[in-house]
């Protein structure tokens, strides 16, 4: 039996769990250069909004230190 589904009254947050290790990050941009949606930002180290990121783990894979994860 179908169940009535009602929408949220509140803005669901963001899931996003990708976070840039602070120790690790040499603040080479390349993580900023790649992202599709400029969720990432580069004040010495690099930072990732959360509402903006889609999660195409593109940051991932240019990193050379493995500080996203
Ligand atoms: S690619 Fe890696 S090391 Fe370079 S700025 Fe992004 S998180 Fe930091
Ligand atoms: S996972 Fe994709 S959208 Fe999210 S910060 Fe990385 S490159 Fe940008």
């Amino acid at each position: 039996m179908l169940k009535n589904i009602t929408q949220p009254t509140e803005p669901i947050p963001p899931v996003c769990n990708y976070i840039v290790k602070q120790d690790l990050c040499i603040g080479c941009g390349s993580c900023a250069s790649v992202c599709p949606t400029d969720a990432v930002k580069i004040d010495y180290t690099a930072y990732i909004d959360s509402n903006k990121c889609i999660f195409c783990g593109s940051c991932i894979w240019v990193c050379l230190v493995e500080a996203i994860g």
